[in-house]
């Protein structure tokens, strides 16, 4: 016995200068993989510690507390390991799942005497005298299912030396993978039983960002550990279609992180092509472009620039200069039916007032080559109404249309830079003019130098982009609506119906008259939802239906419809309108034989009339039950503006 402490001793300095002092208060230095080591080693003795009683259960635990730098712990029969003092850092969990080197305490058995083992996983534990054998044995039934109960466990401070393992991964993996989901699966394999309690994955995506994170708390003593999970179905993460993800699985074991590789994968993906048309210009080529959500995109149906439209020496949509063009001195000034035109190049004058009288003019038409429109060129022309300039136009001087009494509206290009003082004179009785139709945006406007007493052109209504060039091919110059559509499509209340028609003999819908109407309003938003089914959040009309159900304009053809596609009568727009503007009071007879006294539409029939809005389709006859045109609606639309 002497000796044999002395040996110890020996081996206590030894390992003394080899771990660390805190694993050494714990455990004298041993891991649990050591201590089960030296359990195993004594498979077969009979351990006798203290000399009494043969090879007891205690015995084997004596010299185990012995193993472990901490004999004079071990004391009494096994059901005082219930109640022990234990040495410093050890712990006694009742009825908790034991760990490798772990010692077992049961508390029943024969006068309650109780029981001590040793646990290496579920299904290997140590014992002596057990089951009638004086010697350690080594057992392989559950470790909890002894006649004799288990109590819990005493486990030693194994500390930081808690038994680790190499740990190997087999994959993971992303496998079933769709634009939305993949199945993320893999396994790790320990050298030997560990206690695994925790298990989980995070999913980051190609920006490093942690989109999913998962830990879930388990009891596994095992060699192996399977994790598996179905992104959508258990996390509840849509991934991207077309996407680069990461995932990375760990398993807390024996109280230690093992972490697998780092997996990429990428989501499936099906290009969605949503296709613009870009048009030519007059240099550039024009063409469809297709792009996917993704980013990915492709262009085809390419069609040739344009080139240039010169025009008097310039490209009338571009405004490029046209290299081939002569300047021809000289302008000349034509009146015609009431319209002025002067063509030529360079600065008009009033020189056309030796051959016209000012008093016959009632619309100017300044041609491309026109430069400047001199001093005072057509002052006194107090029944013109509209001028329209061309582009090419830099400036207009002093005193140019200065008592034009009548003026109402006027046409300036972009190619103004400088207006100069009373070019516009004031209209001593107030202004007349109404309506200023600008090339260019309201920011080059800004850039137009303005001399004083201009109020009359700067108090009328500015119309910005005007497009003098709009050429739809079905509304010829002359055609009753011709003013109607230019000015429809200059106040944005409708365009084309592609960039060369406006179809103006094409049936109007009942979704098309309130849009339009509501974009003469000035487009206002009202709160609320439509209620009818057919007309979808989104759809180009809802919010100008919204506004007509708001103001009383329309109440839909039944409690949920509004129909959008339904033709539009004549007689329903300007029921319509008339309801727009209040349904104010009106008199005298409609006119029209078609329109009798108590048809819904004869209040507002009477109001077009009385207004100039519609004059009927002939003397005596409105036909309110006929679909209302494109044309139609744009020319009611601006004659009530
Ligand atoms: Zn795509
Ligand atoms: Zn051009």
């Amino acid at each position: 016995m002497k000796k044999r402490v002395l040996s110890l001793l020996l081996v206590m300095l030894m390992v003394v200068s080899l771990v660390p002092m805190s694993a050494l208060a714990a455990t004298n230095g041993h891991t649990a993989n050591e201590a089960i080591g030296w359990v195993q080693s004594q498979v077969g003795k009979a351990l006798d510690y203290d000399g009494v009683y043969g090879a007891q259960c205690v015995d084997l635990i004596k010299y185990y507390y012995d193993y472990l730098g901490c004999a004079s712990y071990a004391r009494g029969n096994g059901s005082d390991y219930a109640t022990n003092a234990l040495p410093s850092g050890w712990t006694r969990l009742k009825g908790a799942q034991p760990r490798l080197g772990d010692i077992l305490v049961y508390t029943g058995g024969y006068n309650n005497y109780g029981h001590v083992a040793i646990y290496e996983s579920d299904y290997v534990s140590y014992h002596q005298n057990f089951n009638g054998k004086q010697y350690v044995v080594r057992a392989t039934c559950k470790y909890n299912a002894l006649n004799n109960p288990y109590w819990g466990v005493i486990r030693p401070d194994f500390g930081g030396s808690a038994p680790v393992s190499a740990a190997s991964w087999e994959g993971p993996s992303a496998t079933n993978i769709t634009e939305s989901n993949a199945y993320l699966s893999g396994k790790v394999n320990f050298s030997q039983t560990m206690n695994t309690t925790q298990v989980g994955v995070r999913i980051y995506d190609s920006s490093n960002t942690r989109i999913a994170l998962k830990d879930e708390y388990v009891n596994y003593n095992t060699t192996y550990v399977n994790i598996w999970y179905d992104v959508t179905g258990e996390l509840g993460i849509y991934l991207k279609s077309g996407q680069n993800y990461k995932f990375q699985f760990y398993t807390i074991s024996n109280g230690k992180e093992y972490w697998s590789p780092i997996i990429s994968f990428a989501t499936a993906h099906t290009h969605n092509y949503a296709s613009k048309v870009v048009q030519p210009t007059c240099t550039a080529q024009g063409y469809t472009m297709h792009t996917c959500s993704c980013g990915n995109s492709y262009k085809d149906s390419y069609v040739n620039a344009l080139g240039h439209s010169y025009s008097g020496g310039a490209c009338t949509r571009c405004g490029q200069k046209d290299p081939n063009y002569t300047q021809t001195s000289g302008v000349s000034y034509v009146l015609s039916d009431g319209v002025l035109t002067v063509s030529g190049s360079g600065e008009c004058t009033n020189a056309w007032m030796n051959n016209y009288s000012p008093n016959n003019v009632k619309k100017i038409v300044i041609g491309s080559g026109i430069t400047s429109i001199g001093r005072a060129a057509f002052q006194g022309c107090a029944y013109v109404k509209s001028v329209d300039i061309a582009n090419g136009v830099t400036k207009i001087c002093r005193g140019a249309f200065t008592q034009c009494w009548a003026l109402e509206s006027v046409i300036i290009p972009t190619s103004v830079n400088t207006i100069e003082m009373t070019a516009f004179g004031n209209a001593i009785s107030g202004s007349t003019m109404n309506d200023v139709y600008y090339c260019g945006s309201a920011a080059q406007w800004g850039r137009i130098s303005i001399g004083e007493h201009n109020d009359s052109l700067l108090k009328a209504s500015f119309h910005y982009n005007y497009d003098p060039n709009m050429s739809f091919t079905d509304v010829a110059a002359g055609s009753y609506c011709y003013d109607a559509v230019q000015w429809a499509v200059a106040n944005g209340i409708t365009k084309g119906t592609d960039a060369t028609h406006f179809s103006p003999n094409a049936g109007c819908t009942r979704g098309q008259v309130v849009t339009f109407l509501w974009r003469a309003a000035g487009e206002p938003t009202v709160g609320g939802n439509v209620g009818f089914v057919d007309v979808a959040p989104g759809s180009y009309c809802y919010e100008a239906v919204k506004w007509a159900v708001a103001n009383g304009i329309t109440n839909g053809t039944d409690a949920t419809h509004f129909s959008p596609n339904a033709a539009c009568t004549r007689g329903q727009v300007v029921t319509f309108m008339y309801r727009a503007e209040g349904e104010p009071a009106v008199g005298g007879n409609v006119g029209f034989v078609d329109v009798a006294a108590g048809s819904y539409c004869y209040n507002a029939v009477q109001w077009a009339v009385a207004n100039g809005i519609t004059k009927g389709t002939d003397a005596t006859h409105f036909s309110p039950n006929a679909t209302c045109t494109r044309g139609q609606v744009v020319t009611f639309l601006y004659r009530a503006q």
